[in-house]
């Protein structure tokens, strides 16, 4: 098990490993609002930033102010930090373990989300944000929402995740250290691109019940 208590995710501070379920690891974690509450870090490294008390707080105020803000960038935001620069993140290999930096403005502690924010402004329904150039840093001149499908045509090699049944080709990804089945296509390239963009979600802080709706979305 690996000690994330030198860690800080967003709000939230690890204090102790508190207990392990099959393969999540929950901490006990002290939120900036002083509340402490148990969190397991996955939820973590997949952007959970703050406590539920904070985030019922933000999501209030969301509904107010604008549907698409606060919470929802601040995952995309959190989880490009932490792909970044923790060597936790899942991701981590691809992004910081090969040189990937955000710029030193949106990395800023104090004033980098906002600054990501007004950069980039708010992410329209089904995009995620891209890289123009893939081997290029996080930066606001290298950084755009994108479809999913644009995202595809510009990625980084995949691993294979599909596999031939016969007559169809399934998709699937592999995360928690389990086989998670995609859907099935006709074609392989089909059944790839599924899985590149399953990954690439994934990356995103999405959750995998959302993105098989996504997928199911897309074959209709
Ligand atoms: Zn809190």
């Amino acid at each position: 098990m690996i000690d994330i208590s030198k860690f800080t995710y967003g709000r939230l501070k690890p204090l102790k490993f508190v207990y392990r379920s099959g393969t999540s690891y929950y901490w006990l974690v002290k939120c900036e609002c002083g509340s402490e509450t148990i969190i397991s870090k996955s939820n973590m490294s997949r952007g959970q930033s703050e406590c539920g008390r904070c985030s019922r707080k933000t999501s209030g105020k969301k509904r107010v102010v604008n549907h698409s803000f606060g919470h929802e960038l601040k995952s995309t935001y959190y989880a490009m930090i932490y792909r970044c620069t923790s060597p936790l993140d899942r991701s981590f290999s691809r992004y910081g373990g090969r040189g990937i930096k955000v710029c030193e403005e949106w990395s800023d502690k104090e004033k980098g989300f906002k600054s990501f924010v007004n950069s980039m402004g708010n992410r329209p329904k089904g995009y995620t944000l891209d890289r123009i150039d893939v081997n290029g840093d996080y930066e606001p001149e290298n950084c755009r929402w994108a479809s999913r499908y644009t995202q595809n045509t510009n990625k980084q090699k995949q691993p294979r995740n599909v596999c031939f049944s016969g007559r169809k080709w399934a998709a699937y990804i592999v995360r928690d250290y389990k086989k998670h089945h995609l859907g099935t296509y006709n074609t392989e390239s089909q059944a790839l691109t599924a899985s590149a963009s399953a990954a690439e979600m994934y990356s995103q802080g999405i959750t995998l019940t959302e993105i098989k709706k996504e997928l199911k979305e897309r074959i209709k």
